[in-house]
């Protein structure tokens, strides 16, 4: 193991020196990916030299989600202590059913998910869950709205009419889940929202009028905190009376920016948060640790140990059921997500934790300044949001993102709101600085400058 651990260290120590000098990597296109790296596998193994170069290899030309030319997705920078705590659990390797396999570990998850209870403002009723990334969070929130409905339902398979609720906005998990929990897609509403990409109140109390009319059965309300191309906060306060008025079971996704919940200078945007019957919260997202660190807590328990608990004879031999987190969990066998966001928390405290969401909102608020201020660019999104939409000289925002990732200057995607499509450009990344942000532009403005197609495409489309 000691050999194995070294050459670690030395393929990694490669790959930060060649991040420094190239914050993109290499592009390989995909047509070309089986003919550029060797990812072949055979009948006998190869030579201990050939395998290192073949792994250094894969290593250097894989996209670099770590540096201060990635802003593609809602993830991104390496946060050592949390990658330390990470790097912990796969040498570890316990799985965290049961207190027997998993011994202090259950404790890490246990205080974690005490913790995040906490903050939301929930007593000792309230518990929660890691799952394999915000998609399954929200799927765990789902199936237990769906239980809390009617609790025959896991017994005897689905009923008609169950309908939920969310705006056009929030993420694609909500019908992929409606499918996956027997509820259907074609029972997902769509509820319209303001010009800030809001949940509009009005219109969804109208359409649960509308459902309950003609005899269907509202079951749940999503809302989402940090909507996917925009960022949006949906109002909590407002919903929930609506949600408690027709006892419907209300679910914040916080996958994006739930973390929020840390921070002091903008808890605000999650305010009426503990009024939620279930939260979701990615901390690989603002947090920044290694993915996956999903985090679903509800706040009553029982409704996790109702949709999620299974006796198994052969697993839960030992210790109380609080001790043995596969009573509410959604896989059997589970790695620990819960370490590396402990080891980030235990060594930077809440305190560090709002930091760093505080510092993704202060680089926003660069970017949006800087955008404003030319008159080059146009600006699609708002205050209080880490997802910066814009469009640069009329290009349109898809020819620029491929041209800037397949000339290796930049990884940024690109959104749409209404009938406007642009780039979205996303400070998520805690370790950058005010000057990245800048830097981020000039690069943009220099190599439009530089590519007269691109420029073309300006003329053509204003
Ligand atoms: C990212 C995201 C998800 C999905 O989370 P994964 O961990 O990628 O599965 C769900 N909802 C929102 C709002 C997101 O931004």
């Amino acid at each position: 193991m000691q050999h194995t651990l070294d050459k670690f260290m030395k393929i990694i120590t490669t790959l930060l020196h060649d991040e420094s000098d190239h914050p993109v990597a290499q592009f390989v296109p995909s047509q070309e990916l089986f003919d550029t790296i060797d990812l072949s596998l055979q009948k006998e193994g190869i030579p201990e030299e050939e395998f290192d170069q073949v792994l250094t290899d894969l290593v250097l030309k894989s996209p670099r989600t770590a540096t201060n030319a990635f802003f593609n997705q809602l993830f991104g920078g390496r946060n050592d202590k949390a990658v330390l705590g990470d790097l912990l659990a796969v040498m570890l390797n316990n799985s965290m059913y049961t207190y027997k396999a998993a011994g202090p570990q259950i404790g890490v998850e246990k205080v974690v998910l005490r913790e995040v209870c906490r903050l939301i403002g929930w007593g000792d009723k309230a518990d929660g869950t890691f799952a394999p990334g915000g998609s399954m969070t929200n799927y765990m929130a789902m199936v237990m709205a769906r239980d809390a409905y009617d609790a025959t339902i896991r017994y005897k398979g689905g009923r008609d009419n169950m309908i939920v609720y969310t705006s056009k906005e929030s993420h694609y998990s909500i019908p992929k889940n409606a499918a996956f929990s027997g509820i259907g897609r074609d029972n997902v509403r769509y509820v319209p929202t303001n010009a800030l990409g809001q949940i509009d109140a009005a219109a969804l109390e109208q359409m649960i009028q509308n459902d309950i009319t003609s005899g269907g059965h509202p079951t749940m309300v999503n809302l989402t905190a940090g909507t996917t191309v925009l960022g949006a906060f949906d109002a909590i306060r407002p919903i929930s009376e609506i949600c408690q008025a027709h006892d419907i079971w209300l679910h914040v996704d916080g996958a994006y920016c739930g973390s929020v919940l840390f921070s002091d200078r903008y808890k605000h945007l999650i305010d009426g948060i503990e009024l939620v019957d279930s939260f979701s919260v990615n901390a690989h997202k603002m947090i920044g640790t290694p993915l996956s660190c999903s985090i679903i807590v509800a706040k009553n328990k029982k409704h996790l140990h109702d949709s999620f608990s299974n006796d198994a004879s052969y697993l839960y031999q030992t210790d109380h059921d609080e001790f043995n987190l596969g009573k509410t969990s959604l896989q059997c066998g589970r790695r620990n997500d819960a370490l590396k966001f402990w080891t980030l928390w235990k060594s930077v405290g809440t305190n560090g934790l709002a930091k760093i969401v505080d510092h993704q909102f202060d680089l926003g608020e660069t970017a949006r300044d800087y955008i404003r201020a030319h008159k080059d660019y146009t600006l699609y999104s708002f205050e209080d949001s880490i997802s910066i939409c814009f469009n640069y000289r009329n290009i349109p925002a898809r020819a620029l993102c491929t041209a800037l990732y397949e000339q290796e200057e930049l990884l940024v995607g690109y959104g749409s709101f209404g009938t406007d499509e642009f780039v979205r450009f996303v400070t998520i990344n805690a370790q950058n600085s005010h000057q990245d942000i800048l830097d981020f532009f000039a690069k943009l403005e220099r190599f439009v400058a530089h590519h007269h197609e691109l420029s073309v495409l300006e003329v053509q489309s204003s």
